[in-house]
């Protein structure tokens, strides 16, 4: 099984094939397909599996297509506990998307300047990774419009709430467009993970490997 045979579109297909990847992870072969129809998906899956790719790769296939919705706002907007694993998921984004035209990415972490950030919101963006605390100074500040949004990523879900980021993303996910795709990524899908899941997600289809 290779990565077009999954379903991507080939410029990403061959942006993953440049990367060195002979096959795709059991998380990629399940969660690729299952989002390019467009549905939610709530995954198990442990960091070192393959996820990123996993959401990515299906997220990304959108922007070959021009966005329908005016305005400058995110199209793909990814969610992470920590700052570093906002900083290797804009990373990752850039590798696999690196065959679309002119990919525009923002990461928006707290601990970094406001400045580079504001100006990178000023203009068109593809692709927003972010930690939901900077998120929410943005969006209160009204430096955000999320009329593009198509896909929204929650990466490590139980990471974020053990974090105490639940307030941060009820009230990010409430600012979304309701008919956006969501997939939420996490090590467990128990407990609080699992409520959270059901509250944000439609007819999600559950994967773990
Ligand atoms: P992740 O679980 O997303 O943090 O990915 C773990 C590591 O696996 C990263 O260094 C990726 O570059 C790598 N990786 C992801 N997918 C594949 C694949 N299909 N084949 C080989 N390596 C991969």
């Amino acid at each position: 099984m290779n990565f077009s045979e999954l379903g991507l579109n080939p410029l990403l297909a061959k942006a993953v094939e440049k990367t060195g990847y002979n096959e795709p992870t059991p998380v990629q072969s399940q969660a690729i397909p299952a989002a390019l129809t467009g549905a939610d998906l709530l995954v198990s899956a442990q960091t070192g599996s393959g996820k990123t790719a996993a959401f990515l790769l299906p997220s990304l296939c959108r922007l070959v297509e021009a966005s329908a919705a005016k305005g400058y706002g995110p199209r793909i907007l990814v969610l992470t506990p920590t700052r570093e694993l906002a900083q290797q998921v804009e990373k990752a984004a850039r590798t696999y998307g690196s065959e679309l035209r002119k990919l525009r990415t923002a990461s928006l972490v707290g601990g970094a300047p406001y400045g580079p950030q504001l100006k990178l919101l000023s203009q068109p963006v593809d692709v927003v990774v972010a930690t939901p605390g900077r998120l929410m100074d943005h969006m209160e500040r009204g430096k955000i419009d999320f009329a593009r949004l198509e896909v929204l990523v929650l990466d490590e879900a139980d990471r974020m709430l053990d974090m105490g980021f639940i307030d941060d993303i009820k009230a990010i996910v409430a600012k979304t467009p309701a008919e956006r795709q969501t997939l939420l990524f996490s090590a467990t899908l128990d407990g609080v993970v699992g409520d959270l899941a059901r509250q944000l997600t439609r007819d999600a289809q559950r994967i773990e490997v």
